[in-house]
């Protein structure tokens, strides 16, 4: 499995192109907001000849979805997500009018996908975790095989997730981080959706909200 991050919008989002040897790819989290953005995001697509298949949402926050219209637009993808999190969704882009974004529902296929589902696209498939806390329909997407998860914003590098937003929950948080995510290998590569990537093993030795 590969993998490519951008990091679009003014909140700083990591959206990611994953793929495999088929050339099939998802786009986990398009956040890609303004036609520069766009560009960049299908060039890549273009010069490496992938073929998208899904848009992946860990959730339904305004920086995690403000490209999906654009991806659902160009390449007619269906948009997977926690049925919880349209709420949250809808939500942001309640909210995105008050932020200058003009920002409406993506009009697509939802597919709602729930704890120990299987996310396939070419040969490779994620195991899909529920990981509330941070927004109430979190979810992340683990391989197995090359024990790497995509999490959105429930773990970062030296930090965790806001829990003071809409359906946010600090106790909700720290026990999907520690039972949920703290239980995969600790050399477990972590992506995020804002900063570097990590791994399991350093978070737990290293991170600052995490040591009781
Ligand atoms: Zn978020």
């Amino acid at each position: 499995m590969h993998h490519h991050s951008f990091t679009f919008n003014p909140f700083s989002e990591n959206t990611y192109v994953v793929w495999d040897d088929t050339k099939q790819c998802i786009i986990i989290d398009p956040g890609c907001s303004k036609p520069s953005e766009e560009k960049v995001l299908s060039d890549f697509i273009v010069d490496n000849h992938l073929i998208p298949e899904k848009i992946v949402l860990t959730h339904g926050h305004i920086d995690h979805v403000l490209g999906v219209s654009y991806c659902t637009g160009k390449w007619n993808l269906p948009v997977y997500i926690n049925k919880i999190d349209i709420a949250t969704m809808e939500h942001s882009i309640q909210w995105a009018a008050s932020m200058g974004f003009n920002l409406t529902m993506p009009v697509a296929d939802y597919i709602y996908l729930n704890e120990g589902d299987i996310l396939n696209f070419g040969e490779t498939n994620l195991e899909v975790l529920f990981l509330p806390g941070h927004a109430p329909g979190h979810l992340g997407y683990y391989n197995k095989t090359t024990n790497e998860i995509f999490q959105g914003d429930v773990l970062f590098h030296q930090g965790i997730g806001r829990y003071d937003l809409q359906g946010g929950d600090y106790d909700t948080l720290i026990n999907s981080i520690k039972n949920k995510l703290f239980a995969l290998p600790n050399d477990c590569k972590v992506f995020s959706g804002h900063g570097e990537p990590t791994n399991i093993g350093f978070e737990k030795l290293n991170n600052p909200f995490l040591q009781s």
